[in-house]
């Protein structure tokens, strides 16, 4: 690798790094959804699964939430994260909402 190539390399590199961190942080720092907003309400979203409203979602069962959804967008063991169904805000990992979808295997 000559030293153009390197510096190349190097510069790509660290705008890489610089774009992945930049966007770690911003997941990192959404505002989480309020479950009175009128966009939670119309999706029954609850900042805990346990709370759903079974009587309107009768297909909502215990053992569903946002860490398990296919939709959910946040690492393993975070407490929360994002959710394309209500962009710009996180869900917690222990939520619901009627747009839940099991999480391929
Ligand atoms: S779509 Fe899935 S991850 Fe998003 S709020 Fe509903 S249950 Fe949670």
């Amino acid at each position: 690798m000559n030293t153009l190539d390197r510096r190349h390399f190097l510069g790509s590199t660290l705008l890489l790094t610089g774009l992945v961190s930049a966007r770690a942080q911003a997941q990192a720092t959404l505002p989480p959804l309020d479950e009175a907003s009128p966009q939670a309400m119309a999706m029954g979203y609850r900042r805990d699964t346990a709370k759903a409203d079974a009587k309107k979602y009768p297909k909502h069962t215990a053992d569903q939430h946002c860490g398990n959804c296919q939709l959910y967008q946040g690492k393993a063991g975070d407490a929360s994260g994002p959710c394309p169904i209500f962009a710009g805000k996180s869900v917690q990992s222990g939520g619901w909402c009627n747009a839940w979808v099991k999480k391929a295997a």
